[in-house]
């Protein structure tokens, strides 16, 4: 059909069809242009995954505290993220393919992980695309607290990732920003928690790359020690954050500046 036959005003009866179906057609393709174009929106969107094992919200101490486990309560504190074009999605242990299938997995820019007592569940296979997708720079990892010795976390390590020992005594902390222009840092000014389990230094882990955020605990009979709260590591080609609070006990995951800080991780944990 050429521009010509639609503006001509003497065109046949058949040529008028012709033009009501091309019409038709071009209609067709503005709303595959409007699909495609929103095809390509929703994929644009970033991916936050926020994955725990279910086991925070069974715990005597921590009902009422995280009613929805601490998956819930980490998305929750994300969602600023939503107006800068991230898309934050929930996982959990008892979720079909273990919360990450691997389309999902295909398509995260951030990986959450939460977990205490039932690492030992989580299927090596899904391990391996974690860790490989985190090493090929597709993905960023986020591990907090009992973390530590989830197998993802351990497996991107490689060391032993144990701590001197894990006190929860009514010990409290001061989480010092050590290095206020580091991303993780942005807006987060040194702040207390009135309950801290203490993770007792060292902390088996390669060198860090960069400790953002320091502390300092306090024993119920006042004595003071060190220890490192935030870590970052490059991984392969792909970033690595470990935040030491987050017991389910204590109410970490609510406060405004663990969330400030969970923010800023994301963003600086997502492929460029
Ligand atoms: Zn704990």
């Amino acid at each position: 059909m050429t521009k010509n036959r639609i503006e001509n005003p003497q065109a046949s009866t058949t040529e008028t069809m012709s033009r009501r179906n091309a019409l038709a057609l071009g209609a067709t393709m503005a709303a595959g242009l409007a699909l495609t174009s929103s095809v390509f929106a929703a994929t644009d969107k970033r991916k936050v995954v926020v994955w725990s094992e279910g086991t925070a919200n069974v715990d005597p101490g921590s009902k009422g505290i995280y009613p929805d486990d601490i998956n819930s309560a980490i998305a929750e504190g994300l969602k600023p993220l939503e107006t800068d074009g991230w898309q934050i999605v929930k996982a959990s242990l008892g979720d079909p393919d273990q919360g990450i299938s691997d389309e999902l997995l295909s398509g995260t820019d951030v990986l959450i992980w939460w977990g205490h007592k039932k690492h030992g569940e989580v299927k090596d296979a899904l391990v391996e695309r974690i860790d490989a997708r985190v090493r090929e720079g597709k993905m960023g990892f986020i591990g907090t607290h009992s973390c530590h010795f989830a197998k993802p976390f351990k497996k991107l390590m490689g060391t032993a990732c144990s701590w001197r020992e894990y006190v929860a005594d009514g010990t409290s902390a001061e989480i010092i920003v050590k290095d206020p222009d580091h991303p993780i840092c942005k807006g987060v000014t040194t702040f207390k928690l009135p309950k801290i389990e203490r993770y007792g230094e060292p902390f088996a882990v390669p060198t860090p790359e960069a400790v953002p955020l320091d502390g300092i605990y306090t024993r119920p009979d006042g004595k003071t020690e060190p220890g490192r709260m935030g870590l970052c590591w490059t991984v392969g080609k792909g970033k690595v954050f470990y935040f030491t609070p987050g017991h389910e006990t204590y109410n970490d995951y609510h406060r405004p500046e663990v969330r400030k800080i969970f923010i800023n991780a994301v963003a600086w944990a997502a492929p460029k």
